[in-house]
Parts: structure tokens; sequence; C-alpha cells
């Protein structure tokens, strides 16, 4: 078949709402002079994307109209508008999801993940949205497409994106050769931060989760060198007040773990940001990786008296070549994370697989040939 018809009427995943994942046929119209059109051959399910799925929502933004979600994304060029130099029909990309407006002040600065009029691809942050990669054909800006070179597979560079997370928390947290790390969540984004922060030089990692499973995971593939099984009921065993302060203090005593001089807190969850803080090394840094409720209590005292700084982090910048760079030199392997693996047509399987979190998903990979 050839791309100009499979543009004309392609297979698409499409939530209309909550669990209303339909499979249909839709059109994508040729690039417009800047764009290429990609051919999507795997794509990551993300946290985000299963909000989406489960409420037909994400946080405040509302799937008002048919959403093709996606954006952990890579796949063939199949189309170039006439002004594209960088990539040509038939390269192997990753594909960035981000579509900045290249003219405001953070845009100018660089730091055009926090450009006001920026547009995410797969998401209902736009009115209408952009479509995302859960479908056989979409176009993209070309200057924001990443070429792989032969030897990286599909899955691999679909993991770029959450890899470029990890990427820029690592680079907020200011981690420095012989430096400790301290991640909380398990999840890809945490295992991801654990990987950066081990080529970055960190001298030990710690990683503590709720779910035994993923915590040997971590442990078996070199991802941490001391793990600790935060107790799921830790909010019912301690007063309010005091929870972080004793939990912390449990962690603290751990064989392995003290103060760390960086913490990636990747759950969003309240107790742990707070945890965060008390094990944090004065001077040292807790990074918002984790999305969580937008209105927290914070014990910002405990923080402000040893100095201890929150970041906040918004997606990433400029990390595409660089995570290509750490892939593709073999300095950072992935390939273990994609645990599970659903065609484009069994798109619903996927999510409703992931919903049910089993022991051993990492991340879910959807694929189409
Ligand atoms: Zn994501
Ligand atoms: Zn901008």
């Amino acid at each position: 078949m050839g791309s100009e018809l499979m543009s004309n009427n392609h297979l698409a995943a499409v939530l209309y709402g909550a669990q209303d994942l339909r499979m249909e046929r839709v059109s994508t119209v040729p690039p417009q002079p800047h764009e290429v059109q990609i051919r999507p051959r795997a794509t990551g399910i993300c946290g985000s994307d299963i909000h989406y799925y489960q409420h037909g929502r994400n946080g405040s933004y509302v799937v008002r109209t048919p959403l093709v979600l996606g954006h952990e994304a890579a796949g063939d060029v199949v189309a170039v508008g006439k002004d594209v130099t960088t990539v040509k029909v038939g390269d192997r990309v990753a594909i960035e999801p981000q579509r900045p407006c290249s003219s405001c002040r953070q845009c100018k600065q660089g730091t055009y993940n926090l450009c006001p009029y920026l547009k995410f691809t797969g998401s209902a942050t736009a009115n209408p949205p952009v479509q995302g990669s859960l479908q056989q054909s979409y176009n993209h800006p070309a200057n924001f497409v990443y070429r792989l070179p032969e030897h990286l597979s599909y899955t691999e560079g679909a993991l770029i994106e959450p890899l470029s997370v990890a990427i820029h928390a690592v680079r907020r947290s200011g981690l420095g050769a012989g430096q400790s790390a301290l991640i909380f969540g398990a999840g890809a984004i945490g295992l991801l931060c654990a990987s950066v922060a081990r080529v970055s030089g960190a001298s030990t990692i710690g990683i503590i989760d709720i779910d035994q499973s993923r915590l040997d995971y971590a442990k078996s593939h070199g991802l941490a060198d001391h793990v600790f099984k935060m107790p799921a009921d830790a909010s019912d065993l301690w007063s309010k007040s005091t929870w972080p302060t004793k939990l912390g203090g449990d962690i603290l005593q751990q064989p392995g773990f003290g103060l760390a001089d960086k913490v990636f807190e990747c759950t969003g969850v309240e107790l742990c940001v707070n945890v965060g803080i008390h094990c944090a090394a004065p001077a040292g840094k807790v990074v918002l990786v984790g999305m969580g409720s937008p209105l927290q209590h914070v014990d910002v005292g405990a923080a402000a008296k040893r100095e201890i700084d929150l970041l906040g982090l918004w997606r990433y910048a400029n990390t595409f070549e660089t995570a290509i760079d750490l892939l593709g030199s073999g300095r950072l392997d992935v390939k273990s994370l994609g645990t599970h693996q659903f065609e484009l047509d069994h798109a619903a399987d996927a999510f409703d697989l992931v919903l049910k979190k089993p022991a051993g998903l990492v991340k879910c990979i959807i694929t189409s040939n």
C-alpha cells in the first residue's frame, strides 16, 4: 500500500471519552511546507494517556472533541513538505511531541517547554487538539523529529520521550559526579531517572516504591543500589503531621540509605514529597518530577531551614539529541523497559492492561506495522 493511499484513509485509535476508545478510519492532509508526515511504528503508553482513557480527562484537560492519544513515538518519515531539508522520506525518527511557537521569550531563550503557546501532541491541552501517534499517519514539524541510528529500535525510539523527562530532571537537579540520588517511584520515569543519574556519575542510587515487584525489577537491572518498600498503608500508620518525619527517619536508617544530595520525586504523592524533603541532605534539591494533586500540604519549613530547593519540572527541552547520543553510543540501555506490546488495532486492550497494573509492567508499547 502506498503512503498516499494510507494517509487518505488510515486506522486511528480515537478516544471519545472515559473508556470509550474506537478504532476508526481517518485521513491526514498532506504535510505543510515545514512539516513531515510520519508513519508511527511504536508508541509508549504514558500515565497521562491512562488518565485520559480512564476518566476522559487529565487534570483540567477534558476530552471535548475526539482525541487520538500518543506522544511517546517513533516511526518512519513517509512524506516531507517542500521546505524540509533535515530529514527525508524513509528516515526512521523519534518524534518530540512539543510544538512551541518559536517566537516568544521562552522559546528564544531555549526553554521552549515553557512556551505559553505550546501545543502538545496527543493531548486535550489545545482546542482543537493536536492529534497523536496512535494512528497510522500524522504530520509534525520537521524540526521536532530526530533521526534514529540504524541499530536503535522503534521501541527505543518511543522511549526517548520519557527518557527526555529524566534527562531534564537530572539536568535541573545539577547532579554532579559522586553525589547520591534518591528516587521515589519505580515506574518508567523513576527507573529512567535512575539510569540517567547513573550515567551522570551518581555514587549511590536508592529507589523507593510501594510495589515490591517494581523494586525487584530496579535491583535486578542494576538501576538501584538500594531499595526500600514504602508501606502502602503509611498514611494510616502515623498521624498526618508526623508521618513524613517518622517515615523519613525510617528510610534513612535502612542499609545504604542516607541523606541524598538529589531527590527525584516521581510519584506526585503528597507523602512522598514530604518524605523526600526529609531525606534530602542540607543544601540538597528535590525535583518534583511526578504530577500529583496541584494543591498539597508541603513542609516548606523543613525545606527552608536546611536550604533544600524544591524544583518544578515541566516536560523537557533540548533533550532528544542527548537521549539519542546516550542510547546510540550504548552508554544507556532502555530496551528492557518495554515490557508489554500490543498492535494498534488492539489499542484498547493495551490501555485495559495498563489500567490493571500487572506485576512486571513498566512500559506498554503499541506497535504498528
Ligand atoms: Zn508522557
Ligand atoms: Zn513560544
